[in-house]
């Protein structure tokens, strides 16, 4: 758990995270897919402070979850559960991401066939995901 720095590709949006998890997980869901154009790669982050904050966009994808975006550039930045302070922040964004591992996928089963991710790690399909997480992944 350590403290990083990230932006989004323009740098209209900046980040300076607390708490940040090396490890993170990939999402295979449709929503995601649609996002992210493949698996969404996301690490947990206990606290973030934005700047650059009238150019993040925050979509309510979800009853209870929002994703947020750059409006300049359209840069992903992150997930959240509504109801929880943890952002799911995009590996992508970090300025350092050397150091981040893949440790987990979720909703594999719904990964189309043409690729995969490399690696020794949990893979939960759809309903091992749901049941792990109460219904509040996606
Ligand atoms: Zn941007
Ligand atoms: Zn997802």
């Amino acid at each position: 758990m350590t403290a990083r720095t990230g932006k989004c590709l323009c740098g209209a949006v900046r980040f300076e995270a607390e708490e940040v998890a090396t490890e993170f997980s990939a999402c295979h869901c449709d929503m995601c897919q649609r996002w992210s154009s493949g698996p969404f790669f996301s690490t947990t982050v206990g606290k973030v402070r934005f700047t650059g904050e009238k150019n993040l966009k925050r979509f309510r994808s979800s009853e209870w979850a929002e994703r947020g975006f750059c409006s300049v550039c359209g840069s992903n930045l992150f997930f959240r559960v509504l109801e929880f302070a943890d952002h799911e922040v995009c590996v992508g964004a970090f300025d350092e991401r050397n150091d981040l591992v893949m440790t987990g996928e979720i909703f594999v089963d719904r990964k189309p066939d043409g690729y995969a991710l490399a690696g020794d790690h949990p893979r939960l399909t759809e309903k091992e995901t749901l049941e792990k997480y109460r219904g509040l992944a996606g």
